[in-house]
């Protein structure tokens, strides 16, 4: 089920029913752009209208965070929030077990290195077409590029913070013949145990982005600023 949430669209779907989304991607040779969105993005989407096309053409919108999946259950719909980073374990898995590839880019120096070797422990027999630390210059990205292509992944997980991953997947992924790209944010800092996600107390509670927030201070006024409008404009576009 696709619901709105700011006029973006999030897909209120089951882990199985996103895996097979991919799946699907995948064996018809498609071109699957996913986005997890949470309110930050959403908000960054109305300001932003380049990034808000792009969240409006993905084919898979996942609900990562508290704030959206209100938003969802205020209309009466119900949805699950799936983080990111739950989301390239599974992916991770279907992989390991059909025999597909992954690609891993971006993140510091040696962290996509580390978070593919981990996914692999947990999923032995996972194929990693390549990894890319997520630091290069403007005169570098072609190189980059050749490097991801002749890889020739399955499924591409882009780390390099929001919207520019999702910018970056949406103006090259078809030229580089991914059937799946996905913005994966911090999840291979948090695969390679550079950042720890939030105990599974503060994620019951819905306050994996306060537990976020006390590791990462800098967060808060860009949260502080755009949460109370996210918030308003839901209640008030009904
Ligand atoms: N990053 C990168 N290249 C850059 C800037 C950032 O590879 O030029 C990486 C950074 O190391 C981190 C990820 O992008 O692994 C962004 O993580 P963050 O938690 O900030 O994600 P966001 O909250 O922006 O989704």
């Amino acid at each position: 089920m696709r619901a709105h949430v700011l006029g973006f669209p999030v897909d209120a779907v089951t882990v199985a029913e996103a895996v097979d989304r991919v799946a699907t991607a995948i064996r018809e040779s498609g071109c699957l752009q996913v986005v997890t969105i949470n309110a930050e993005m959403a908000m960054q989407g109305q300001a932003d209208p380049e990034f808000g096309t792009i969240l409006k053409d993905s084919g898979l919108v996942l609900p990562d965070g508290s704030g959206v999946v209100w938003a969802i259950k205020r209309q009466g719909k119900p949805v699950t929030k799936l983080a990111g980073v739950e989301f390239v374990g599974h992916v991770a898995q279907w992989c390991a077990r059909e025999g597909k590839s992954l690609f891993l880019f971006g993140a510091a120096e040696g962290i996509a290195d580390a978070a593919a070797a981990k996914l692999q422990e947990r999923y032995p027999g996972l194929r990693i077409a390549g990894t890319r630390s997520g630091f290069f210059t403007p005169d570098e990205e072609p190189v980059v590029l050749e490097q991801i292509r002749a890889a020739s992944p399955d499924v591409l997980f882009v780390a390099l913070g929001v919207p520019r991953q999702e910018k970056w997947i949406a103006k090259h992924q078809k030229a580089l013949g991914v059937p799946v790209a996905m913005g994966v944010g911090g999840s291979f800092d948090v695969l390679a145990n550079r950042v720890k996600r939030a105990p599974v107390g503060f994620q019951r509670l819905h306050l994996e982005w306060l537990y976020r927030l006390i590791q990462e201070p800098w967060r808060w006024k860009r949260m502080s600023s755009t949460l109370p409008r996210f918030a308003w404009l839901v209640m008030w576009q009904k």
